[in-house]
């Protein structure tokens, strides 16, 4: 099986394409593909959401896997794999459009395909509008990790996160996860940082801990790229307008909108919650950026966009179309499609290589020098529209807050790292840590550089800013 696998093709004679192995010495042995059963579709319209213009992509078509696909995928997701665990990730769009029941099938056919000592994970990104019991209880029952999209308490999350009449979707959130706590599924937060929240790190990160229990969360950049002639269109949004011509976001341009977090603001913000976190929640909280950076220490890349080189993180969208990077789901990125070509030939193909040895080898000379380089390595390629300082194209859109947050964060890390190596554990750096402010005193600048006294500060354990989180009623109801 290991050296003839074989494909379903969609051509009209249904013949199945052989994949020799061995023509596949550079094939990467494991990969994270995301998929897309429902294509772009949403039943949320948030207004930074460029993924909804991807409908454009395919135009006049139900945009929903079929079986055929669904079995294709995942048979040929497991033959791929040469590592001993597998992850099988749903995200959209948004999957719960697909109903229980494509899940219930995509478990069995993992169950049929799995290779003897292969385990597999399956991950869902979701808004959680749609959970109730029936979702949760399948969750719980096959230990799906589910992501809940969350950009804050009420105000915050409310600014981008509308529905179709554009009005805010916290609540409708907060019952998802109300659904996901009652059936004990195992949740994470993904939050993005866009011009609304970039000034609540700490609030926005003590609201998930505090109020929604979090114990894993993600942060990611909201960047939308426009052109000079796109940039008043997309600062309208992505969605279907009346009246207006709908742009297909892809990634070009030098212009933001006004939705995109500010590059110095997404360094402070992500300091802001560093600052928190070093002080209390070292082991007991996990930011994902935190571990990345950690890790990296140990020469282990556990995140694309900070490793030297990607590449191992296509998109599958729901008709079998395999694109590069779930980022660069546009024309020139498709690879294929899986009902033609195996999914390991696009992985290993030319095309997909050199975009992976893209992102190490477009670095400008500034990164080149950069100190924070080895932890960093130049962010994510889709960031890279702005000049370096030394006017260099390319350059990371993000730069000047990667750079403040890298330097701030390394010598907690360094500790953090050294504890570890001495067979300590990491948690440790926040008795170092209390102890440095207990010498440096409650009226000495706070450490994180804003200027404020430590008292006033991260000193202080209330939040800064008092949002209405709805979070009461969530706790008498959980
Ligand atoms: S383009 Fe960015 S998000 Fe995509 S694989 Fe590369 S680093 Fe990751
Ligand atoms: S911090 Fe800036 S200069 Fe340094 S590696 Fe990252 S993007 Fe490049």
């Amino acid at each position: 099986m290991e050296a003839s696998l074989r494909t379903r093709a969609s051509s009209s004679s249904g013949e199945e394409a052989k994949l020799d192995r061995s023509r596949l010495a550079d094939a990467p042995p494991r990969f994270h593909l995301l998929a897309k059963p429902s294509g772009s579709t949403c039943n949320i319209d948030c207004k930074y959401c460029f993924f909804l213009s991807k409908e454009a992509l395919y135009p006049n078509e139900k945009h929903r896997m079929s079986n055929e696909t669904l079995e294709t995928y995942i048979r040929q997701l497991l033959e791929s794999h040469r590592t001993p665990e597998v992850t099988v990730a749903w995200q959209g769009g948004e999957p719960t459009l697909m109903r229980v029941e494509f899940f219930r099938k995509a478990v069995e056919i993992v169950e049929q395909y799995r290779k003897p000592g292969q385990t597999v994970k399956h991950t869902f990104q979701t808004n959680g509008i749609l959970l109730d019991d029936e979702w949760c209880e399948f969750f719980r029952q096959h230990h799906f990790l589910v992501g809940l999209s969350v950009d804050g308490p009420r105000e915050l999350h409310d600014t981008f996160r509308v529905d179709r009449r554009g009005q805010g979707t916290f609540d409708l959130v907060m019952n998802g996860w109300r659904q996901l706590r009652k059936h004990g599924v195992d949740f994470n937060v993904l939050c993005t940082v866009n011009a609304a929240n970039q000034h609540h790190g700490r609030s926005v990160y003590r609201f998930f801990r505090d109020e929604l229990g979090a114990r894993w969360i993600q942060f990611i950049p909201i960047i939308e790229r426009a052109t000079e002639q796109t940039i008043q269109l997309a600062n309208r949004g992505w969605s279907e307008q009346a009246g207006h011509k709908r742009v297909l976001y892809t990634q070009t341009g030098n212009r933001v909108t006004d939705r995109s977090v500010g590059a110095k603001e997404y360094g402070l913000f992500l300091i802001d919650v560093f600052e928190e976190w070093v002080r209390r929640d070292v082991g007991r909280v996990f930011v994902q950026l935190f571990d990345v950076t950690l890790e990296a220490l140990f020469g282990r890349h556990l995140l694309c966009i900070h490793a030297p080189t990607c590449g191992l993180g296509p998109a599958l969208e729901y008709n079998g179309d395999l694109y590069a990077c779930d980022h660069f789901v546009e024309p020139g990125y498709r690879l294929g499609n899986i009902h033609e070509t195996h999914m390991l030939e696009l992985m290993a193909s030319p095309a997909q290589r050199r975009f992976g040895m893209d992102k190490r080898d477009s670095l400008t000379a500034q990164c080149g020098r950069c100190e924070v380089r080895a932890l960093c390595n130049g962010g994510c390629p889709k960031d890279r529209f702005s000049l370096s300082r030394d006017g260099e194209a390319g350059h990371n859109y993000l730069c000047a807050g990667l750079e403040l947050f890298f330097m701030q964060s390394r010598p907690a890390m360094e500790t953090m790292a050294k504890l570890v190596r001495n067979g300590r554990p990491a948690s440790d750096v926040m008795a170092i840590t209390a102890s440095d402010d207990k010498r440096r005193g409650p009226y000495a600048p706070c450490p994180c550089g804003s200027g404020r006294k430590f008292k006033f500060c991260h000193g202080n354990h209330a939040p800064r800013h008092s949002f209405d989180s709805g979070s009461s009623k969530a706790r008498r109801t959980s």
